[in-house]
């Protein structure tokens, strides 16, 4: 990336220091540059455009002294020095959990989880909203909007709800049932669409076409979206101590968490902000809905969309548009992506809350799963230190275990009862 060409903001519409150290818009395909605005396809050949920066001199110190939540990485986002004064849900610093008692189940020397079910809507979507909101303010667009496998409605909709504008989001008619209420609730307009996850995404593109000034987070402002999910990298890092795990494995729905997972890594270590030290990424995915999976396999560059079929409803994306770059961001630092099927994904729900009490959604489900297996087909090394990301809430997906787990007995209130129960 030639971020070091970009002249710096020359947006018409934003106020000075709108974007922080974002200095403009970089085709991820091409490299043609752009200025910063509502602008995600590249003019020249409609590939992905990524944000580049001029970050001149940060220091831990700077970001140790800085809130609580993902603003204390202000510096590294493209959002302004006072964003921490605006209404927003204030994701981020979530809990890494050394999990001791899943590593000697796996037969693992060093392990943990981060946990992002401890965001304010429950999944590491928080994240991702709060940046696109800020960039929706700064260009001066009125409505937050998205199309959402679940997850993303929660936070769209809180995340618009405390800033005080309108919501409207699209969702698939048969997402969970928990997901459409604790979307719902936070007001603004939800909209079920007869389709699927990818006929729901190709609504929203058409209309974000024709609505001017209604920001699709993860459409037309999804470049600034997308680097939200910097901060699960650079939070992880510095609850180590300032270090990079040897080791990351990350579910992967449109790809995009994994892909900027390692850019924010490589910006860490680039800054001297801690050892550049190499790590491999591992995806994961649902059998049901494994296209990345499939093209690793078979040694493809091009993701062959497919129609999904799992519980896993939050990475139940079957076309996704960061597909060949979590191929090329596996590969490139050694890593793998794997799938596992329905029934071990509620096996992984079931392993982590036993092993570690942290009670994940079929996304962690599927995360847990597969770390199993490449541990069992030895992609993944048991004894190096690994991280898995824990990216969502239990609560929102508990049909997936309903039939697997309950009370031991139902008994009268009396200690003869207990004890004919025969129960510990
Ligand atoms: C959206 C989501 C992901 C994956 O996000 P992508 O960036 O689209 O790959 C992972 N876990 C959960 C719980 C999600 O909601
Ligand atoms: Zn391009």
């Amino acid at each position: 990336m030639s971020a070091s060409t970009l002249e710096s903001t020359d947006c018409t519409t934003a106020r000075p220091g709108a974007f922080g150290n974002a200095i403009g818009l970089v085709c991820r395909a091409c490299g043609t540059e752009q200025e910063l605005g509502p602008h995600y396809a590249c003019i020249e050949c409609f590939g992905p455009l990524e944000v580049a920066y001029d970050f001149g001199t940060i220091t831990r110190e700077q970001i140790e002294a800085g809130p609580k939540s993902i603003w204390r990485y202000q510096p590294l986002l493209p959002v302004p020095a006072d964003i921490a004064s605006f209404p927003n849900t204030d994701p981020g610093f979530t809990r890494l959990v050394k999990a001791d008692n899943l590593a000697r189940e796996l037969g693992m020397k060093n392990l943990w989880v981060k946990d992002d079910s401890g965001n304010p809507t429950h999944s590491f979507k928080d994240r991702v909203v709060a940046v696109a909101l800020s960039a929706a303010r700064e260009l001066g667009m009125k409505v937050l909007a998205c199309p959402s496998t679940g997850n993303l409605a929660n936070a769209v909709a809180a995340a618009a709800a405390r800033a005080g504008i309108k919501s409207v989001v699209f969702i698939p008619e048969n997402l969970e049932r928990p997901k459409i209420l604790t979307t719902a609730v936070y007001g603004g307009t939800l909209v079920a669409v007869r389709g699927n996850y990818d006929d729901v995404n190709k609504l929203a593109s058409e209309i974000a076409g024709e609505e001017e000034g209604w920001a699709f987070v993860n459409v037309n402002v999804r470049p600034y979206y997308a680097e939200g999910s910097k901060t699960l990298a650079y939070e992880t890092a510095e609850q180590l101590g300032w270090r990079i795990p040897e080791q990351i494995v990350i579910p992967v729905a449109s790809g995009s968490q994994l892909t900027k997972v390692d850019k924010g890594l490589t910006e860490l270590g680039k800054l001297g902000l801690v050892e550049a030290t190499p790590y491999k990424i591992f995806g994961a995915q649902a059998t049901g809905c494994s296209p990345v999976a499939q093209a690793f396999r078979d040694g493809h560059d091009v993701v062959r969309p497919v129609k999904p079929d799992t519980i896993a409803k939050s990475l139940a994306i079957g076309n996704p548009a960061d597909g060949p770059y979590v191929l090329d961001t596996c590969r490139r630092t050694g890593g793998a992506v794997e799938d596992v099927s329905d029934d071990e994904v509620r096996d992984g729900i079931q392993l982590l809350a036993r092993t570690e009490g942290i009670f994940a959604e079929t996304a962690g489900g599927v995360t847990i799963a597969t770390l199993k297996k490449i541990i069992a087909t030895g992609q993944l090394d048991p004894e190096a230190e690994t991280v898995v990301f824990n990216t969502g809430d239990g609560l929102k997906t508990l049909d997936a275990i309903a039939d697997r787990v309950g009370p031991a007995a139902t008994i009268d209130p009396t200690y003869p009862a207990f004890t004919a129960a025969n129960l510990v």
